[in-house]
């Protein structure tokens, strides 16, 4: 598995640009193109949030990969992303604005079809079929771009996790009801990601996102662009460059224990891995669930006794909140009310998804363990 790393010190389209290519140069992807072909670039809007703030896949990446296509003579070329949220013009056209997407209109095509059908997967798989938004099923080549970040429930969010975003909006709350425990719904990342398949996957880590992430969270630059075509090894790999163990990620453990990613098969190539990386500080979340990181099968019965003592769950801060509901309406367990403009939480029947603190847009919303 030939996996590309770059140092790219800062975000400077020139630097960008140079990478990119690099990394299209090692994954030989020109040999892959057509003429005509119609390329879709997956980037994560998860939210309407300035490139400030690490938590989306900055525009330059995006511009660099666009740009690279064009010059090898495609240009169909789309943007489409689902973000969190409903799944409809005026709110992706606000995120393409914010998120600095709209700046791409020059090399690529904003989507502006927010329809979805129902795709069957592989026999055997838990999931039957998935609905996936049209351009993605219509596409012939998938660029997947994604921000490497912390996440309150699955640990991390880099390739595999950032295909979540081919799940219509609303729908995606559907599919933390239905599988509300980490095991099942990291067997449903996967599944996503084994029925996508995307081409190539390109993770952002120039800036990258610790602590309260996916979108809460704060800085911390590894000024890296990683790139490869096994996105599974990928993000074992990415995992590493965090100083977190990927063994404790439940859809990279699942990825291993069914044969999908190889980190025994890692053949490095670009720039060595920069000296000094420090950890990433995890999620509250996971933080509070220590028995996650505890290894080996007392870490497991561990975990089993202490889920229910040690489960953490959704706090708001009154001062904070704002009122806007945008975490009642990602709740699956819909146990979100707003009363006299603030929310209100109900613990029963909460799985500690934390869906309401990725979309809260005020940082209202903090981590609280049972006792
Ligand atoms: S309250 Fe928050 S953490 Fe609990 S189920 Fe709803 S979205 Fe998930
Ligand atoms: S999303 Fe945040 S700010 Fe909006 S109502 Fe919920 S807690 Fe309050």
């Amino acid at each position: 598995m030939k996996q590309s790393l770059y140092q790219v010190p800062e975000y400077n389209q020139e630097k960008i640009n140079t990478a990119v290519a690099k990394i299209m140069k090692d994954q030989k992807v020109e040999k892959d193109l057509r003429p005509g072909m119609k390329v879709v670039i997956k980037p994560n809007l998860i939210m309407a949030k300035p490139t400030s703030i690490p938590a989306t896949t900055h525009p330059m990446v995006v511009r660099a990969v666009a740009l690279w296509l064009r010059e090898k003579g495609i240009t169909d070329i789309t943007l489409a992303e689902s973000s969190g949220g409903p799944y409809i013009a005026d709110y992706m056209k606000n995120i393409y604005r914010v998120c600095g997407m709209a700046s791409l209109s020059d090399v690529l095509t904003l989507n502006n079809d927010f329809s979805s059908k129902p795709v069957n997967t592989a026999e055997g798989f838990k999931n039957h079929s998935f609905n996936i938004i049209t351009p993605i099923i219509e596409a012939d080549y998938i660029i997947n771009i994604c921000k490497l970040k912390t996440h309150a429930m699955t640990g991390v969010s880099a390739g595999i996790k950032n295909l979540f975003g081919v799940i219509p909006g609303l729908e995606k709350p559907q599919l933390h009801y239905m599988w509300p425990d980490i095991e099942d719904f990291s067997n449903m990342l996967l599944e996503i990601a084994r029925t996508v398949k995307p081409d190539l996957t390109i993770v952002d880590a120039i800036d990258a996102m610790e602590g309260n992430g996916p979108t809460g969270g704060t800085s911390h630059p590894l000024k890296l662009l990683l790139g490869a075509k096994d996105f599974y090894t990928q993000d074992y790999f990415a995992t590493t460059l965090m100083q977190l163990d990927p063994n404790n990620i439940v859809m990279i453990r699942q990825a291993v224990e069914r044969g999908l990613a190889h980190p025994d098969q890692i053949e490095l190539c670009g720039d060595p891995i920069p000296e000094g990386l420090t950890q990433f500080q995890i999620p509250d979340s996971i933080k509070l669930d220590f028995s996650n990181f505890m290894p080996g099968p007392l870490g497991k019965a561990f975990a089993k006794i202490a889920s229910k003592v040690l489960k953490s769950f959704p706090k708001v801060d009154k001062e904070k909140c704002v009122g806007c509901a945008k975490c009642a309406e990602s709740c699956p367990q819909k146990i979100i009310k707003i009363k006299n403009k603030k929310a209100v939480f109900q613990r029963k029947g909460c799985i500690s998804c934390f869906c309401c603190q990725e979309m809260c847009p005020a940082k209202a919303i903090s981590v609280k363990k049972a006792l």
